[in-house]
């Protein structure tokens, strides 16, 4: 726990981590943050007369400093969840890649695209190389050359 660099950092004091934990409900799984999320969905944590993304705060109440440019993300896709052990730390990349994994970014590929998959299948290069290369998953891959 490092409540010293929450009031080092955003004068979050202990008090203040108690009455957010008091709208928070712990299920089996996630720990749900009750309050209104912000418009991206996510939980808040408001101290100070400031609005803190709550999973930034929580992550840093249990581990410390986030490090430069990195982001918070959930392994259980629930964004009002501040469970510490459902957060990770991922670059934004990784992050835009957890969404697009997880099917909440769809990308849409061009008749062009599709031309280049079966080309690049044909020449050899692997489904899963593939579909690193335009960001889809290894499956539609397989479906796009099994067409
Ligand atoms: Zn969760």
């Amino acid at each position: 726990m490092s409540k010293e660099y929450l009031l080092q950092k955003y004068r979050i004091e202990e008090k203040q981590i108690i009455n957010f934990f008091k709208n928070v409900e712990k299920t089996k799984t996630c720990w749900n943050c009750q309050k209104i999320p912000n418009s991206g969905g996510y939980a808040i944590f408001h101290a100070n007369y400031r609005a803190f993304m709550a999973s930034r705060i929580i992550w840093e109440l249990y581990n410390g400093p986030i490090p430069d440019k990195l982001y918070v993300c959930h392994k259980c896709d629930n964004r009002i969840c501040v469970n510490p052990e459902h957060l990770f730390l991922g670059t934004q990349k990784e992050n835009i890649q957890d969404a697009i994994n997880k099917g909440k970014i769809k990308i849409k590929l061009t008749e062009s695209n599709k031309e280049e998959i079966k080309l690049l299948a044909k020449l050899g290069m692997s489904q899963r190389a593939i579909g690193k290369k335009f960001n889809v998953s290894c499956v539609l891959v397989c479906r796009i050359l099994n067409k």
